[in-house]
C-alpha cells in the first residue's frame, strides 16, 4: 500500500489545496507564556525548555517582515516551494491585548502567504481574537489555522506535567474557534509515561468528535534543564521505547477521523541541548518504521473509526 493510502499527509494536503509546494515559515515573537510569567503557573510544563518549545527560528530582533523574507527566499532556494503559511511558532502567540495580536498578524500578510498559523495554549485565544482572525480569513482570503497544544486528553496526566489546564479549556476552546470556522492543528505527545493505551485511544477519539483539522504528533522529547530532565536524572521517569510510540502512533491512526490531517508522526529537536530525543535515531527513520508496521498490520488512518454518530443506534430497526 502507497503510504498516501495510510495517513493524510500534511504536504499532499497542502498541494492538492493550492496547486503547488507550499511551506511553513516560523516567526518568532518576543513573548513569554502565561503558564511560566506566573498569570497561570510559574516554572511552564515540566518538558518546556527556556526557548519556549522552538528551535528552528530566527532571532526575534528581525521584524515579522524581515523574518519572513529571509526565510522565504531560503526556502524557495532549498526547496522550490511557491507558497508559504507565516507560523508563529514559539511560546504562546495570542498572549497579548487585543491591538498588538491585530498588529502582528497584519505584518505576516505579504506576497505569497496563502495561510497564518498560530501556535498557542487552548485558555490563551479570546474570542476578539478569533473574531479578528475570522475576519482576515474572509476579507483577505488567508487561511487560518490555531496549533493549540493538548499534549494528552488525560487530564491527570496534564496536571503532572504543570500544563495549567485541563482537558475542558482544549474543549472550550477548539468550540469557540470552530464556530467561526478556523482550522484547528492539535499537538499531542503519544508517549507521556503516565498515559496507557487507553489514553491514546481516548484521545484520538476526542479530537476526531471535536472536528479538529489537523494533528502534530511528537515522542517526549526531554530537554536540558528542566523538571522533567531532573526527574529523568533522578530516575523518576519511566520513559518508553520507540516500538511502544510506534505502536501507540498506530493506534492513535487507527481510531481518528481519516479527513484529519497529519501534520507530522514525529517530532523534530536537535540532539544538543537534550537528554532524549527520539531514541537518538533521525526523525525520518521513525517515521519510515511507522508506515513499515502499519503495511504489516495491513491497517491504515480511520480503520477504528466507526464510533460517533450514535453509532449503537446503526444496526438497529426500532420500528418494525
Ligand atoms: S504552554 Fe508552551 S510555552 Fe508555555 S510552558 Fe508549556 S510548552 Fe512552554
Amino acid at each position: 500500500m502507497m503510504q498516501s493510502n495510510l495517513y493524510r499527509e500534511y504536504s499532499a494536503y497542502l498541494k492538492n489545496k493550492y496547486g503547488c509546494k507550499v511551506y511553513k515559515l516560523p516567526i518568532n515573537l518576543d513573548l513569554t507564556c502565561p503558564n511560566r510569567d506566573g498569570n497561570v503557573s510559574t516554572g511552564g510544563c515540566t518538558y518546556c525548555n527556556e526557548k519556549g518549545g522552538s528551535f528552528e527560528n530566527l532571532p526575534n530582533s528581525y521584524t515579522i517582515k524581515e523574518q519572513l523574507e529571509k526565510n522565504m527566499a531560503l526556502i524557495r532556494k532549498k526547496y522550490k516551494a511557491e507558497k508559504f503559511i507565516a507560523y508563529f511558532q514559539n511560546y504562546s502567540n495570542t498572549y497579548m491585548g487585543i491591538e498588538e495580536f491585530k498588529d502582528v498578524i497584519n505584518q505576516a500578510i505579504t506576497e505569497d502567504i496563502v495561510g497564518i498559523s498560530i501556535s498557542t495554549r487552548p485558555d490563551c485565544v479570546s474570542d476578539e481574537q478569533i473574531k479578528f482572525l475570522s475576519d482576515i480569513q474572509e476579507k483577505m482570503g488567508i487561511d487560518i489555522t490555531i496549533e493549540l497544544g493538548l499534549q494528552t486528553s488525560n487530564y491527570k496526566t496534564l496536571k503532572k506535567i504543570n500544563r495549567g489546564h485541563s482537558l475542558a479549556e482544549f474543549i472550550d476552546a477548539c468550540i469557540r474557534i470552530k464556530a467561526y470556522k478556523l482550522r484547528i492543528c492539535a499537538h499531542v505527545i503519544l508517549d507521556l509515561p503516565w498515559d496507557d493505551t487507553d489514553d491514546t485511544i481516548e484521545t484520538s477519539k476526542i479530537l476526531s468528535s471535536l472536528g479538529v483539522d489537523e494533528v502534530k504528533l511528537h515522542s517526549l522529547y526531554i530537554a536540558d534543564k528542566t523538571k522533567m530532565a531532573e526527574e529523568y536524572i533522578n530516575g523518576k521517569l519511566n520513559v518508553l521505547s520507540k516500538e511502544d510510540y510506534i505502536n501507540r502512533v498506530v493506534l492513535f491512526l487507527e481510531y481518528l477521523n481519516p479527513n484529519i490531517v497529519i501534520q507530522r508522526l514525529i517530532g523534530r529537536a536537535p540532539r544538543e541541548d537534550s537528554l532524549l530525543v527520539n531514541w537518538n535515531q533521525s526523525w525520518w527513520k521513525i517515521r519510515d518504521e511507522i508506515i513499515e508496521s502499519m503495511i504489516k498490520a495491513q491497517t491504515y488512518q480511520g480503520a477504528k473509526f466507526d464510533y460517533l454518530g450514535g453509532s449503537a443506534l446503526r444496526n438497529i430497526q426500532f420500528d418494525k
